[in-house]
């Protein structure tokens, strides 16, 4: 099955006990769709200014993501910086320039509109509203968000909260987006929101699955040089829709199938900074992984 994409195409500076990188690729919508061009067909939705090299997305042509809707505007690109604590757990975004996303309208593609999967990667709760009324495909409607939009534009993300099926957060946005400090509680919370399914993301502490009725965990992947998390939210997202438009299946059973994939592809792109860990993964390397981490994780 296929995936329609939307989110940041990004400038990122970071900074970690491992080093920094200034201005590199970076972006929910490039996180996403290299991990999730694994599985499957992705169509990418994003907008970058006039300063952006797009051929710094070639890996991404290669690995057959359609670029078509990526919108090259007058102006800069979206662009962000963090700064990593030692633990590599707690973030501190330093700066946030919406540039050219500020007036982002994304007009799809017929053929967009029909492909089976939609994720709504971290962006602007109004943009990813309008690409959610443009989108007809049958398959899952996930969704992304973070502290910035959450204070920034809460309503929007409120009302597409109640449209979609899966939203996968990190931990310390779902606390915040429901204000709720206990993680089941805050998950039962999102889940009275909307989506029927949330997913809650906890770094090195791995991952959670939510229904009404269900409740299922698994730990991160062991990375014993852990250099750039950036990208790792948006990476285990690719990996989660990338196995369900692979297996064809969207049942609670597929979606704990699809938290080891999701878990394997964050625990790629953590290992080195920007989407450079991504550009040289192969496929054996996860198949690899996937089989060293269901050894680890079944008794
Ligand atoms: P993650 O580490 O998975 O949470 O995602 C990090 C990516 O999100 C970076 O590559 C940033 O460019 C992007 N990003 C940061 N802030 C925002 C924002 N407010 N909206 C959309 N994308 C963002």
């Amino acid at each position: 099955m296929s995936i329609l994409a939307v989110g940041t195409v990004a400038f990122d500076s970071v900074e970690t006990s491992g080093g920094e990188v200034r201005n590199g690729i970076g972006g929910s919508a490039t996180y996403f769709s290299a991990a999730a061009s694994f599985y499957g067909p992705v169509a990418l939705i994003a907008v970058v200014g006039q300063d952006f090299p797009v051929s710094s997305l070639e890996f991404l042509k290669d690995r057959n993501v359609d670029l078509s809707g990526l919108e090259v505007k007058d102006g800069k690109t979206f662009s962000w910086s963090g700064k990593y604590e030692e633990n590599m757990n707690n973030r501190h975004t330093i700066e946030t320039n919406l540039n050219v996303l500020l007036d982002f309208q994304p007009k799809l593609k017929e053929e967009h509109c029909k492909l089976d999967h939609l994720f709504l990667a971290n962006l602007d709760p109004d943009i990813q509203n309008s690409v959610l009324d443009q989108s007809t495909g049958s398959g899952i409607v996930g969704s992304d968000t973070m502290d910035f939009w959450i204070e920034g534009n809460r309503e929007s993300l409120l009302l597409m909260l109640k449209q979609i099926d899966l939203l996968i957060i990190n931990d310390s946005e779902a606390r915040q987006l429901v204000e709720e400090v206990n993680l089941v509680r805050a998950a039962k919370k999102i889940l009275n929101l909307g989506p029927q399914t949330v997913v809650i993301k906890k770094g090195e502490h791995g991952a959670s699955l939510f229904t009404a009725d269900t409740y299922f965990s698994v730990p991160a992947y062991p990375v014993v040089d852990v250099i750039d998390p950036t990208g790792a939210g948006d990476s285990f997202a690719g990996g989660f829709i990338g196995y369900l438009s692979e297996c064809n299946q969207k049942s609670v059973e597929a979606m704990k199938k699809a938290m080891i994939h999701g878990s394997i592809m964050a625990s790629f792109n953590v290992e080195d900074f920007s989407t450079r860990r991504l550009e040289l993964l192969t496929r054996e390397e996860i198949s690899k992984r996937h089989d060293k981490f269901l050894a680890m994780i079944t008794p």
